[in-house]
């Protein structure tokens, strides 16, 4: 029997004008998380698109792939069949016979687009339902809860049999919101705050601030592995990687030590706006969430934010850790995250870090360092490496 994969869209149905783009970059998406599992035929039609597989394409593999993809609200795994009613009839009992086997209760739901087709909706599931009665005399109908719904479509191209659809990944494709940069560490939060963006349209930029000797390549090989992860839904990015040693060993020098977090901080918002910049992105992303550690209360918020002028979004803001976690483990970087590598920013951590820092504090400890020379040196030294999708 021939399968296709149906894709209903998102919000972007809403979207008036814009409609057209937002498809268009749907499809492109679609096809290139696509690639290279043996060809598939992307159209769209209808606010459906049809995923057809060529023969021996990995369905299997494209039906998982296509559960990441921003953009969808649901989808199916259907079978495809001539629009005429003995074919129907027989694919509605084949198709989905294990599942049929296994229930006791069913109803047929058909949504008919092609009008020319000669039943009508309530016609062509009365005939499906008489007929899977017939094939399964176990079977009762139930069209108020039933175990098993069969879901008959005839649309312009062919007609459909398929089961529940699945929710897709919601959100807007990617490619249609601009470009940003996260700033990701090695912890739960960013990579949640940087699907949280993908998942509005954004296009991202990766950047990492890793700290040589005193962290190791593990805990960078960890970086590349959450992003590789969140690439599943975000597509493919570039991961700067911004050697950073150099910069905190002149603030444990130089600065008083319960404001060394604070300025660290202000310092990754410097270097990541001016590597932001040069790549084209409108804003920074981060994983901090309100009151969650000492450099995230709000006065200690509002002097990380002075440091930079680009917008700094922060999808977490809100969030409890456990919402946070509970997303994590969802897209699957929970794992990874709580590998216990160090991070450069718990290498240097103070004992009693301020929480209720003031500007002109931090702006006077900072003038014991040459600012300009610092930034300008990771920003020349930042290492480049792509990021793909695991499978
Ligand atoms: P996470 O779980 O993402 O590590 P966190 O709760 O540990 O976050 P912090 O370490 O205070 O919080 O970092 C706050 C945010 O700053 C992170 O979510 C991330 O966006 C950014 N950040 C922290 N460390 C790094 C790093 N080494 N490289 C790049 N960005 C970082
Ligand atoms: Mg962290």
């Amino acid at each position: 029997m021939d399968e296709i994969i149906l894709i209903k869209l998102g919000e972007m149905v809403l979207k008036g004008l814009n409609r057209n783009v937002f498809e268009a970059a749907l499809i492109r998406n679609i096809k290139r998380r696509l690639n290279y599992l043996g060809g598939f035929d992307v159209k769209t039609a209808q606010s459906t698109v049809y995923v057809t597989p060529h023969e021996g394409a990995d369905l299997d593999e494209a039906v998982e792939r296509v559960s990441k993809i921003f953009g969808i609200a649901a989808f199916s795994r259907a079978c495809v069949i001539k629009k005429e009613m003995p074919a129907i009839l027989e694919a509605s009992a084949e198709y989905l016979k294990m599942e049929l086997l296994a229930a006791k209760t069913f109803k047929v739901e058909t949504k008919r687009a092609d009008k020319i087709f000669p039943l009508k909706s309530p016609e062509i599931s009365a005939q499906v339902g008489e007929y899977l009665l017939e094939k399964y005399p176990h079977l009762c109908v139930d069209v108020h809860n039933p175990d098993i719904t069969v879901r008959v479509e005839v649309r312009d191209f062919g007609a459909y049999v398929h089961g529940q659809a699945l929710r897709g990944a919601g959100g807007i494709p990617v490619g249609t919101g601009g470009n940003a940069a996260i700033l990701i560490s090695g912890g739960i939060d960013s990579p949640v705050a940087a699907w949280t963006m993908a998942k509005r349209g954004l296009e991202l930029t990766a950047i990492h601030f890793a700290s040589p000797p005193y962290t190791s390549e593990r805990a960078e090989q960890k970086v590349h592995n959450l992003l590789s992860r969140v690439s599943e839904y975000s597509g493919r990015m570039t991961l700067f990687t911004v050697p950073f040693a150099k910069v905190q060993e002149e603030i444990m020098a130089k600065c008083p030590e319960d404001l060394f977090t604070l300025i660290m901080r202000r310092f990754m918002m410097r270097i990541s706006e001016q590597i932001a910049l040069r790549e084209n992105c409108s804003a920074l992303i981060t994983g901090e969430s309100l009151g969650q550690v000492a450099s995230q209360t709000l006065r200690a918020i509002v002097c990380t934010d002075q440091a930079a002028q680009m917008p700094v979004l922060r999808p977490l803001i809100g969030m409890d850790k456990l919402e946070i976690i509970e997303i994590s483990r969802r897209i699957n970087t929970f794992d990874i995250s709580i590998e216990p590598f160090e991070d450069c920013c718990t290498v240097f951590t103070p004992k009693h870090p301020r929480t209720q820092p003031k500007l002109e504090e931090l702006l006077e400890a900072e003038k014991a360092l040459d600012c300009e020379a610092l930034i300008e040196d990771c920003v020349n030294n930042v290492r480049l490496t792509k990021i793909y999708p695991n499978q």
